[in-house]
């Protein structure tokens, strides 16, 4: 048995209303640590514990870090996350509620990571947030599903951080033939680290991260996520954190599913029919986000106004 779980694949009546197409959701929310990632994590967890992994290690406080605590209670193996001092109560207190030891150290990622690394003995195992082809495996079997429901969908939508996600979808599409099913990628304009890639034509460090959708805050993104855009037609969107947050409320007003902005992003591009013209069917992944509150949206919402 994985650790996550299958998840519903909808279709949305009042997005495919105000899209003009049917539009599916894939409910990576609901997976019981609230996001995607438990897909890749949990694999990768699994294999290195069966590789005789004594206790795992992240320096993320995010949705990594909670799959990385979730995965490792379920196995029964122990869990440190590094993070670092801007880390909110809540995110401490969800990776607490999973068992985690949670130790703050540094003003920023790059600090708590360093820290993390240098606790790494023989038998500890680092669990990255997006750049391993373990979590890209495990992430992919969110198309087996969607293949295993019978839905063939013209496009693919989804968010956009470091990367994991990309690659494990694009190796999804790949691994079921589906060649020619576009992915569009999302960023908010403040996280925007693979559409830089792109323009460049090589990974690109951004200066810092000014968005409200702090899970796509990868200064860069990972080599495969670049390398995927040259294997698999991929094309490269933009929001505001705006247009992000709206998508939230949205949602939550939709289908009762209260995700993070990072989600927003991608169910944001659902209000662009320019974009979406070409395609008759819409899959979106619903990459979900544990960290996020009723109350922080609307907050930060009153601040974009
Ligand atoms: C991690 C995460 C993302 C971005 O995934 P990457 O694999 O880093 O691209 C998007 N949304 C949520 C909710 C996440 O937790």
């Amino acid at each position: 048995m994985p650790l996550h779980i299958h998840t519903p694949l909808i279709e949305s009546r009042p997005l495919s209303l105000s899209a003009g197409r049917p539009v599916w959701l894939k409910l990576e929310a609901l997976q019981p640590c609230g996001s995607f990632k438990l897909r890749g994590v949990g694999h990768a967890c699994e294999v290195h514990h069966a590789q005789g992994a004594r206790h795992f290690v992240s320096s993320s406080g995010g949705n990594a870090g909670l799959a990385v605590a979730y995965a490792g209670r379920k196995l029964g193996v122990p869990v440190t996350v590094v993070v670092p001092e801007t880390t909110t109560e809540r995110a401490k207190e969800l990776l607490r509620l999973e068992d985690a030891t949670v130790v703050v150290h540094g003003s920023s990622w790059q600090e708590a990571n360093e820290r993390a690394q240098s606790l790494l003995g023989p038998g500890d195992a680092f669990i990255h947030p997006f750049d391993d082809p373990l979590l890209w495996a495990g992430h992919a079997s969110m198309i087996d599903e969607v293949a295993a429901a019978g839905l063939k969908p013209d496009a693919v939508v989804l968010s956009v951080g470091g990367g994991g996600l990309l690659c494990g979808v694009v190796e999804g599409l790949q691994r079921n033939g589906w060649h020619d099913v576009p992915v569009l990628a999302v960023e908010t304009d403040g996280a925007a680290s693979l559409h830089a890639a792109m323009a460049a034509g090589h990974t690109v460090e951004l200066p810092r991260i000014a968005s409200v959708a702090t899970s796509l805050g990868a200064k860069r993104v990972a080599e495969q996520a670049l390398e995927c855009t040259r294997q698999h037609p991929v094309h490269s969107h933009l929001v505001s954190d705006r247009d992000a947050l709206e998508a939230c409320e949205r949602l939550l007003l939709d289908h009762r599913v209260l995700v993070e902005p990072a989600c927003g992003a991608a169910l944001a591009l659902l209000q662009r029919p320019e974009v979406l013209a070409p395609y008759a069917n819409v899959l979106v992944i619903v990459c979900g986000g544990a960290t996020a509150t009723v109350e922080q949206i609307r907050t930060w919402l009153e601040q974009t106004a």
